[in-house]
């Protein structure tokens, strides 16, 4: 497929629903920025615009600042939009309302303010103190949010079940309790971290993006990903894509971290088959798994890595979670044991794409690639758009279900739902792997153990300790495999 017809999609799937594509088409959103950002803090304004351009056709910003390193290649915020046209989507109608978004406080007039620094994050309806930032990952969790804020403002009233934001959100990236950051040793120059990242998707290239926007980086990365760039659906959904990017994802994502200083390198290859050919059990650089299969998951699990930080994203809703192999509490595969399909629910997968119980199981068993029957099959059954239908040959059963259940679903009054592309939501799984992975750096301590969000409402401040399977069906039951990994990194 060729990216020039890929370039302009509806930022809305479910055109069928023309009232949820006009509010966020008729909305003009209009981001200030005052003039004084630090290059560090503009690059998280730069993130903000990013992820509202990929979601509202209509975007103006106002006031212009040099940005510092950042996934995109550019030196001055002006130039993003240009450079992220290709993942941008046009519009259908003229603006008719206007939507303020202000980074920093010297901006009067608004409808929200984005402030904060390196570990805390302020959203507010008055005007919030942007900090003088080394890392500004409080910035880029704000930017998330105040992009879900947009979001809610403009669908709430077509019957959005949301949760609004009070006057003032304050929260940390610390402990993710709602208050200022606790006070932490100083950003040190050089930020050593070692990473191998399982996933180069919207959430994987999310994390690298963040990164990529931190300077004084050093250490490694390994890229593991067997995926390639789709065209038309990646970037309005990868806030660190500019539309141009083709070929491996994990090729992509492993350029990102090298330009963010990392020694990096790729592996264009699933999970599993990058274990099986380490040299050593075990696996001391800090894995990131953004995975979305079931069978991928129990790959991460099986890596016996000494700590693993799995992201989940459902929707509008995200979780970060902390896993070791030798304790009581959730690994990365805990959580998925009871989804591990049964021959009821790859009946209901295959129902929902419209393709034989018979033929799905098949995908399911053998990890099959869709052919263009299967594909047509979806089609006939409604599933599917047939003008973009044909880039799911040779894909993924996972990528048709994707598809056919699409991104967030908004539920409407009077019943139904529309859906809508949320890259906010990867961004801000990318900003809270990054706050975990810069803590390792810093020798802070990481999260204990998990964090989730639901970005139709706002953070609660809590973290919770999921404990571990019991049932005896997860990979981490093993008595011997346990009593190994305690000694493998002992
Ligand atoms: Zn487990």
């Amino acid at each position: 497929m060729t990216g020039v017809e890929a370039a302009h999609l509806p930022a809305i799937d479910g055109a069928s629903d023309e009232s949820v594509r006009c509010a966020v088409d008729t909305r003009k959103i209009v981001v200030c920025v005052e003039d004084d950002l630090d290059p560090v803090a503009a690059s998280a304004a730069a993130t903000l615009v990013s992820v509202l351009a990929r979601t509202f056709p209509h975007i103006e910003v106002r006031g212009d600042v040099a940005i510092g390193a950042n996934p995109w290649g550019v030196s001055m915020l002006s130039e993003l939009l240009d450079v992220i046209e290709r993942a941008r989507p046009t519009a259908a109608v003229e603006a008719e309302h206007e939507y303020v978004i202000a980074i920093g406080d010297s901006i009067g007039a608004a409808d929200l303010w984005v402030g904060g620094g390196d570990w805390t994050v302020l959203v507010g309806k008055g005007p919030q103190p942007v900090a003088t930032c080394r890392t500004a990952l409080g910035l880029h969790a704000g930017a998330a949010l105040a992009a879900a804020e947009a979001v809610k403002t403009a669908l709430a009233p077509l019957g959005m079940l949301v949760v609004p934001m009070a006057d003032q959100l304050v929260w940390n990236l610390i402990d993710y309790h709602l208050t200022p950051a606790p006070p932490a040793a100083a950003v040190p120059e050089r930020l050593a971290i070692d990473l191998v990242l399982f996933g180069a998707g919207s959430v994987g290239s999310s994390t690298a993006g963040v990164l990529a926007c931190t300077p004084g980086l050093c250490g490694t990365a390994v890229v593991v990903d067997p995926d390639t760039f789709d065209a038309t659906r990646n970037p309005p959904r990868y806030p660190a894509s500019t539309g141009n990017e083709s070929g491996s994802k994990a090729a992509w994502v492993a350029e990102l971290l090298a330009g963010a200083g990392l020694s990096a390198e790729h592996r264009a290859e699933r999970v599993g088959d990058w274990v099986r050919r380490q040299e050593h059990p075990g696996v001391e650089a800090t894995v990131v798994s953004s995975v979305d299969t079931l069978d991928g998951r129990l790959q991460v699990a099986d890596a016996v890595a000494r700590t693993t930080l799995t992201l989940g994203v459902g929707g509008m809703a995200l979780h970060l979670q902390r896993s070791h192999h030798d304790d009581e509490l959730a690994c990365p595969f805990c959580e998925y044991v009871s989804a591990v399909p049964t021959l009821t629910q790859t009946a209901a997968r295959a129902a929902a794409v419209g393709l034989t119980v018979e033929r799905a199981g098949q995908l399911e068993l053998n990890h099959g690639l869709l052919t263009e029957v299967d594909v047509q099959a979806a089609v006939a059954a409604g599933r599917l758009d047939p003008a973009r239908a044909s880039d799911l040959v040779g894909r993924r059963l996972e990528d048709l279900l994707r598809r056919a259940y699409a991104e967030a679903s908004v539920p409407l009054a009077g019943g139904g739902e529309a859906r809508v592309g949320a890259p906010y939501v990867s961004l801000m799984a990318g900003a809270l792997a990054a706050a975990e992975l810069l803590k390792t750096a810093m020798s802070i301590p990481l999260i204990d153990r998990r964090v989730d969000l639901d970005l139709t409402g706002v953070p609660l401040g809590v973290v919770s300790r999921p404990p571990r399977d019991l049932t005896g069906r997860c990979t981490c039951s093993s008595g011997l495999r346990r009593r190994w990994a305690a000694r493998l990194y002992r």
